[in-house]
C-alpha cells in the first residue's frame, strides 16, 4: 500500500512538472506577440516552434494544443503556411477560435488589472535600449578592464569619418548596419557594429594563389578608422569598403590557413587557424577539428529518382563532393559514406557515422514530385531533420527516399525509430537544417530562380540511428522542368554545396 502511495505520489509530480513547463514560453507568446516588431514576432514563432518540437517527441496532448494554436497565430501574422498545424490541431478536436477568445479575454483583463504589464511589452519590444545615463556608466566601466586585459590599440590610418551615433533599434535587421571598429585580440581581430549582426549578413571564402586570401563579406558600412594590420595573427590583415553595401575583412598569407568566426550581439570576432606560418601565426591550440559524414544518397543498383538519363546518385555524389572540398577548406575534417558509384545499405550510413564518432552527418539528396501534374509542380530546395511525419509532402519525400532497401525496413521496426528520438538531437539536428536551409537559399534562390521549400521534418530512414545532429538535403526535383535543367549544372552544383558550408560553417560558430 505505502508503496502504491508513493508510485502515486511520483506520478503526481512528474503531472504536475510537465504541466508547466511551457507555461512559460506560451505566456510571453501572448503578452509579447501583437505588440512586437516583424524581427522579434520571428523570434517568438521560432520559440514557439522549438516548443512544437518538443511536444511532438514527449507526446504531450495538452501542450501541443496550445502550441499549435499560437504556431497558427504567428504563422498567419507572418505570413506563413499554417494549413498543417491548422489540420493537426483540428485532429486533436480542437480549434484556433479558442485561442482568439482567450487572448481578447485576456487583454482586456490584463488592461484592468495589470497596467504594468503594458510595461513589459514595451520594454521586451526594445530589448537593447537603455537609458543614456546607463550607457555612458558602461563605458566608463569598460575603459580600465580594455586596458587590462592589454589589448593594443591598433594604428589608425586617420580617415576622417563622421562616426554614426549608435542605433537604438540594435536587433533590427532592416537598420543599416555600420562597422564601427577594430581591435586586435589573440589570433585575430575583434569588429565591432552599431547593432546586432546576422548571420546572413556575413559571407566568408577563400581565394587561392602564391598569397592565400581568406575573406570576410560583410553587408555593412566601414566607419572604422583601421584599414590595415600587419604581421598580426597572419601576414596582414586588411579590412575596406568593398562596393556599397560590402566591408571586406581580408586575411593574407603565403601558405594555406583558415579564418574562423564568431558572432555575438554587435561583435565578430575573425582567428586565423590552421597552417599559417610559424613566424606570424597563432595557432589555436586544443581546437579539434569538427567530423563531418557527407552522405550521397543512392548509388550502385540504386540510382535513385530517375527521369530520363537523369539519376540522383550522380548528382548528389557531385554535390557531395563539391560539399566536402568546401568544407575541408574551411579546416572541417570530412568522411564520406561513399565516394564512388556503388550501393550502401542505409543503415550502414549511420553506422559508419556513429562509428567515427561524427559532430554532423549530412545526406545529400535529389527529390521528385509524384507522377501527376500535381507532382510535376514541385519544386525547389528543402531541408529535413528526422522526426515523425507531419505534412503530405514530407511524407512523399521520406516515401521515396525510404525505398532505397527494402531491408531496411524490417530492421527500422517502429521501436527501434522510437528508442532513437532523442530530443537533444531532433532539436540540434533542427538548429541545422534551418541555418542551411537559409544558406542554401542565400546562394541559389535568385541566381538560380530556386523555391524555398522550407525546413521540414520526416521520418527518413537514413537519418535514424544518428547518433549525432544529422540532416538530409535535397537540392532540387528531378521531376520539375525548372528544376532539372538546373541541378545539372556544374555552376549550380557547386552554389548549392557553398550554401550548405555557409550554413554548417554558422551553425559551429555558433554552438561549438
Ligand atoms: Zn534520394
Amino acid at each position: 500500500m505505502v508503496k502504491m502511495v508513493r508510485l502515486f505520489l511520483v506520478f503526481f509530480i512528474v503531472i504536475f512538472m510537465n504541466a508547466g513547463e511551457f507555461d512559460k514560453v506560451f505566456n510571453n507568446f501572448d503578452n509579447t506577440f501583437s505588440n512586437s516588431s516583424t524581427s522579434i514576432k520571428k523570434k517568438l514563432h521560432k520559440d514557439i516552434r522549438d516548443v512544437y518540437v518538443k511536444t511532438s517527441i514527449d507526446k504531450n496532448i495538452q501542450d501541443k494544443k496550445e502550441v499549435l494554436k499560437r504556431l497558427i497565430h504567428s504563422s498567419k501574422s507572418l505570413g506563413y503556411n499554417y494549413i498543417g498545424y491548422e489540420n493537426e490541431l483540428k485532429s486533436l478536436g480542437d480549434n484556433y477560435n479558442s485561442y482568439l477568445n482567450y487572448i481578447s479575454k485576456k487583454n482586456i483583463l490584463d488592461d484592468v488589472k495589470k497596467p504594468v504589464d503594458k510595461e513589459k511589452i514595451l520594454l521586451s519590444q526594445k530589448p537593447t535600449k537603455k537609458p543614456d545615463s546607463l550607457k555612458k556608466q558602461q563605458s566608463v566601466k569598460k575603459e580600465p578592464i580594455a586596458t587590462k586585459k592589454k589589448e593594443t590599440p591598433v594604428k589608425n590610418n586617420n580617415t576622417k569619418k563622421e562616426l554614426p551615433s549608435l542605433d537604438k533599434k540594435r536587433s533590427d535587421k532592416n537598420s543599416k548596419l555600420m562597422l564601427l571598429g577594430v581591435k586586435k585580440i589573440s589570433g585575430g581581430v575583434e569588429l565591432k557594429f552599431n547593432r546586432t549582426v546576422d548571420d546572413s549578413e556575413i559571407k566568408k571564402f577563400a581565394l587561392k594563389g602564391n598569397i592565400y586570401r581568406n575573406i570576410l563579406d560583410i553587408k555593412a558600412g566601414n566607419y572604422s578608422k583601421v584599414s590595415k594590420i600587419e604581421n598580426h595573427a597572419v601576414e596582414e590583415i586588411r579590412i575596406a569598403q568593398f562596393d556599397k553595401d560590402t566591408t571586406r575583412v581580408v586575411f593574407s598569407q603565403k601558405g594555406k590557413f583558415n579564418i574562423s568566426f564568431s558572432l555575438k550581439e554587435n561583435l565578430i570576432n575573425i582567428v586565423a587557424s590552421g597552417k599559417a606560418s610559424a613566424k606570424t601565426a597563432t595557432p589555436k591550440k586544443n581546437i579539434k577539428p569538427k567530423l563531418i559524414v557527407i552522405d550521397p544518397g543512392h548509388g550502385g543498383k540504386d540510382p535513385g529518382a530517375t527521369v530520363g538519363k537523369l539519376k540522383e546518385k550522380d548528382i548528389a555524389l557531385k554535390i557531395a563532393k563539391n560539399l566536402g572540398n568546401e568544407l575541408s577548406l574551411r579546416g572541417y575534417k570530412i568522411l564520406y559514406t561513399r565516394n564512388t558509384d556503388k550501393f550502401i545499405p542505409l543503415r550502414s550510413r549511420t553506422a559508419f557515422a556513429n562509428k567515427k564518432n561524427a559532430d554532423l552527418f549530412v545526406s545529400i539528396h535529389m527529390n521528385a514530385g509524384p507522377n501527376t501534374k500535381k507532382g510535376k509542380t514541385l519544386s525547389g530546395v528543402e531541408t529535413f531533420f528526422l522526426s515523425p511525419a507531419r505534412s503530405e509532402r514530407s511524407k512523399n519525400a521520406a516515401a521515396l527516399e525510404n525505398k532505397g532497401d527494402i531491408s531496411d525496413m524490417n530492421f527500422f521496426s517502429k521501436q527501434t525509430y522510437l528508442n532513437f528520438l532523442n530530443r537533444e538531437k531532433i532539436i540540434a539536428s533542427n538548429k541545422v537544417a534551418i541555418d542551411v536551409q537559409k544558406h542554401m537559399l542565400n546562394r541559389v534562390s535568385k541566381k538560380y530562380s530556386m523555391k524555398d521549400g522550407g525546413v521540414r521534418e520526416a521520418p527518413f530512414w537514413v537519418l535514424v540511428g544518428a547518433t549525432m545532429p544529422a540532416i538530409l538535403v535535397e537540392c532540387g526535383y528531378v521531376t520539375n522542368s525548372h528544376d532539372s535543367k538546373v541541378i545539372v549544372q556544374s555552376k549550380y552544383q557547386k552554389d548549392v554545396a557553398l550554401g550548405i558550408a555557409d550554413g554548417i560553417d554558422i551553425y559551429f560558430s555558433k554552438n561549438r
